[in-house]
C-alpha cells in the first residue's frame, strides 16, 4: 500500500468519524482512532506516523515487538493490546504496552497487575465482553463482569477505563448497533455501581461497523483494513 493510499484512507475514516458523530449528536473529538496495524509492515506504520496518528493496535505478540523495536525513537507513541491473551504473554504485553483491551478474566487480570514494571504508569485496561454470547469467542460473559470489574479495581497497577466487544460481524446495522447497545448499557450499569471508577472508554466498532458503533457511544473505534488495506 503506498503513501497516498493510506493518506487518503485515513483522510476518509477521519472524514467518516466525522459524519457518524454529527449524524448522531456526538462531539467529534470525543471518538479517537486507533490504527489496527496487524500483519502490516512497519513503513505503514511509520507512514500512519506522519500522517498525525500515534496510537496503534496489535494483536500477535512477537509481531508487535518487532514493530516496537524498530519505532523505538518515535516519541508518543500509544499501543495497545487487543488480540487474545494467554497467561505465558502477560509479562511481555504489561513490560510493552500502553492498553491492553482483551482482559476477560481474573487470573490475567492479576498477572497483568504483578508484571507491571513499577516505573511505568498503571497499565489501562479495559475488559472484553462475549456480547453475542457465542461459545467461540473471547471475552467474559455479562454475567460474570461485575464481579471481574470489583476485582480488577482492586489492582493497583491496572487502570481499568471501559469495556470492549468485538461481536458477531453482521453486513445488518440494526444487528450491529443492538450489540454495540448492549455493552454501552453495560458500561452505565458499572459506572453506576461504580460512581468513582474512571469509565471513559468504549472500545467498539470497526472498518464495518464504526458508523453503528458510534451511534451507541464508542470512544475509541479500532480501524484496520479501512486504513492500511487488506491483510494477507
Ligand atoms: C483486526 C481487528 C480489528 C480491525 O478490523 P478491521 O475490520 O480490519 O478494521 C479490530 N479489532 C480487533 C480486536 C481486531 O482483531
Amino acid at each position: 500500500m503506498s503513501h497516498t493510499h493510506i493518506a487518503q484512507h485515513i483522510a476518509k475514516v477521519r472524514k467518516q468519524v466525522e459524519q457518524a458523530c454529527i449524524k448522531f449528536g456526538r462531539h467529534p473529538s470525543e471518538v479517537n482512532i486507533l490504527a489496527v496495524s496487524k500483519k502490516q509492515p512497519v513503513d505503514a506504520l511509520r507512514q500512519a506516523i506522519t500522517l498525525g496518528q500515534r496510537a496503534f493496535g496489535e494483536n500477535y505478540l512477537q509481531e508487535a515487538l518487532e514493530k516496537q523495536a524498530a519505532l523505538a525513537q518515535t516519541a508518543n507513541l500509544e499501543w495497545h493490546f487487543i488480540g487474545p491473551l494467554q497467561s505465558n504473554k502477560t509479562r511481555n504485553v504489561a513490560e510493552a504496552f500502553d492498553w491492553v483491551h482483551s482482559l476477560d478474566r481474573l487470573k490475567l487480570a492479576q498477572r497483568l497487575n504483578d508484571q507491571r514494571p513499577a516505573d511505568k504508569p498503571p497499565l489501562q485496561v479495559l475488559i472484553q465482553v462475549n456480547v453475542s454470547q457465542e461459545a467461540s469467542k473471547s471475552g467474559a460473559t455479562p454475567e460474570a463482569l461485575p464481579d471481574l470489574a470489583a476485582a480488577v479495581q482492586a489492582l493497583p497497577r491496572l487502570q481499568w477505563r471501559g469495556l470492549m466487544c468485538l461481536p458477531a460481524p453482521s453486513s445488518d446495522p440494526t444487528q450491529q448497533r443492538a450489540a454495540f447497545a448492549q455493552l454501552a448499557a453495560l458500561q452505565r450499569e458499572l459506572q453506576q455501581r461504580w460512581p468513582d471508577a474512571r469509565l471513559d472508554t468504549l472500545s467498539m466498532g470497526m472498518s464495518g461497523d464504526l458508523e453503528a458503533a458510534i451511534a451507541e457511544g464508542s470512544t475509541l473505534v479500532r480501524i484496520g483494513t479501512a486504513i492500511f488495506g487488506a491483510r494477507d
